[in-house]
């Protein structure tokens, strides 16, 4: 089985350019301080089990995971004195789940964008902005309303997500927040 460059925690840090900046039985906390990084205090929040992508959370991780990342979330805008903090989960490359915090003040190096190419800016009725794909056509919304249906079935029948592993509301609001404080 191959190795799980993250479930080494600490160890692998250093090679990552990152410290560790808080951590509780589940989880743990780094920021970088690697040489290149255009923005302060971009910060990786992982589950210490391995867990490898955000559709595999599940058990405790999956009930303090709100919890947490807020905490953490609200940290890092507290210290870096920023109006957001940027919140990203790819999941491409580790193989074991890591969320991207990234603090944000207008005209930095972050960006907003899901979407490869050129971006045209939408405004809505409701004064909403969006955007949309120059390079890349919409789908047919036949196919995305489609799609969406399926969804809801899938939800409806209960046949999304893990089944019993499933936390529910009451089960989440039920865990205890001792594992969030410091
Ligand atoms: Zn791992």
């Amino acid at each position: 089985m191959e190795q799980c460059a993250l479930c080494s925690g600490a160890r692998i840090d250093g090679e990552l350019g990152r410290v560790q900046v808080w951590e509780d039985a589940l989880w743990r906390l780094t920021t970088s301080v690697g040489p290149g990084n255009p923005t302060l205090a971009s910060s990786y929040l992982e589950p210490k089990r391995h867990i490898a992508t955000i559709a595999d959370l599940d058990g405790a991780e999956a009930a303090t995971f709100g919890l947490v990342i807020a905490r953490c979330s609200a940290v890092l805008r507290s210290v870096l004195e920023v109006p957001l903090v940027y919140v990203y989960v790819f999941g491409g490359g580790a193989g074991h789940l890591h969320v991207h915090l990234a603090p944000h003040v207008d005209g930095d190096a972050l960006t907003t964008s899901m979407i490869r190419g050129e971006l045209a800016e939408v405004t809505l009725p409701s004064g909403v902005r969006g955007w949309e794909s120059v390079d890349f056509p919409g789908l047919p919304e036949g196919q995305l309303v489609e799609v969406a249906d399926r969804l809801r079935a899938a939800f409806t029948d209960g046949v999304a997500g893990q089944g019993s592993s499933s936390p529910s509301c009451a089960a989440a609001t039920s865990a205890s927040p001792s594992v969030v404080r410091r």
